[in-house]
């Protein structure tokens, strides 16, 4: 049996240090729901256990001048019950929504969804459309990178050994008040997704002002689809657009085959649960759809 040294620090400073000593042998925990197994598994080789939950200042979501503040401990269960969060960017409260089950909700982090980096994780999708911002420390540095260049490959992000995330950040934006979250998987709860997509829509005088576009489990890692992005910027919304930009999503998207769907019909998948989620928005903008 594995034996491990657990610290539990009150303040970031400490964790930067442990981490800046111990490096590779340290690993930090959050709602553990990916640690616990992985240590069961044995794939995890670091011997310090860094447990970061008492720590109140990377807690909380807040307003921040003209941007909104996600602590990376914030549990998939307050992206639900938050003001902010449930009344303003929807596209976030439905992807936590959809989140494995109360019990799990209630203790997995939203900074630990981010760094295990799975191609399935559900809530770097609607961060992804927010266009999020991750703030990132060490003892030696401090640096901010787009979540669209977070991440490197399948469980790979950029952070390095000594560094961790302190903080999420998005624009509080017009085209983010107006974001939609689909996620399709085998059953209706404690499901891995089989592929998601978030749209955020910004619509003026019919055409479409901005538009992001994210998808899930249907590449190496969670991916912003800027080709159908590009497409449909400044274009006058029509069924026939629509039907382009479903080519393109199922175009750009790069899945693979495994035990829960084919590529087929994730390609497949991922262009319908696009134009759903397009719609949706876009009906509420304008109303000329002929389904
Ligand atoms: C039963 C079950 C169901 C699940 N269902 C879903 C689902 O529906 N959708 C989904 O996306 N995922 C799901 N997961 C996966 C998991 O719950 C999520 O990825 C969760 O968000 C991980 O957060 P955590 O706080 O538990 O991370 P932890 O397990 O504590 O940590 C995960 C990783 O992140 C690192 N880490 C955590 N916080 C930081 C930080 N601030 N800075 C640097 N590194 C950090 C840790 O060192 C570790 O490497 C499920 C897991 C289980 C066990």
């Amino acid at each position: 049996m594995s034996l491990f040294k657990y610290i539990s620090p009150k303040t970031k400073d400490e964790v930067l240090e442990i981490l800046q000593k111990e490096k590779s042998n340290a690993c930090i925990v959050a709602g553990c729901s990916n640690v616990l197994p992985n240590i069961r598994d044995k794939e995890i080789k670091a011997k310090v256990l860094i447990d970061i939950t008492n720590i109140e200042q990377l807690k909380g979501i807040y307003q921040k001048e003209d941007k909104i503040f996600l602590g990376p401990l914030t549990t998939i269960n307050e992206l639900i019950y938050s003001d902010i969060t449930s009344k303003e960017y929807k596209v976030l409260t439905q992807a936590a929504q959809e989140f494995a089950d109360p019990l799990v909700r209630n203790t997995a982090t939203i900074g630990g969804n981010l760094v295990t980096a799975s191609p399935a994780a559900d809530i770097a999708i609607p961060l992804l459309t927010l266009d999020a911002l991750i703030k990132i420390e060490s003892t030696r540095d401090k640096r901010e990178v787009k979540l669209k260049d977070f991440f490197v490959g399948p469980g790979e992000t950029i952070l390095q050994d000594d560094e961790m995330i302190v903080g999420i950040e998005f624009e509080q934006s017009d085209v983010n008040k107006n974001g939609y979250f689909i996620k399709i998987g085998q059953r209706k709860a404690m499901a891995i997704s089989i592929a998601t997509v978030a749209v955020n829509l910004e619509v003026r005088q019919n055409k479409i002002n901005q538009i992001r576009i994210a998808a899930g489990s249907v590449a190496p890692t969670p991916v912003r689809l800027t080709g159908a992005e590009s497409f449909l910027k400044n274009k006058e919304i029509n069924d026939k657009l629509v039907e382009e930009a479903i080519d393109r999503v199922r175009e750009e998207v790069k899945p693979i085959s495994d035990i829960r769907a084919s590529e087929e019909y994730r390609r497949y998948i991922s262009g319908l649960l696009f134009k759903r989620a397009f719609k949706k928005l876009a009906d509420s903008s304008i109303h000329q759809f002929t389904n």
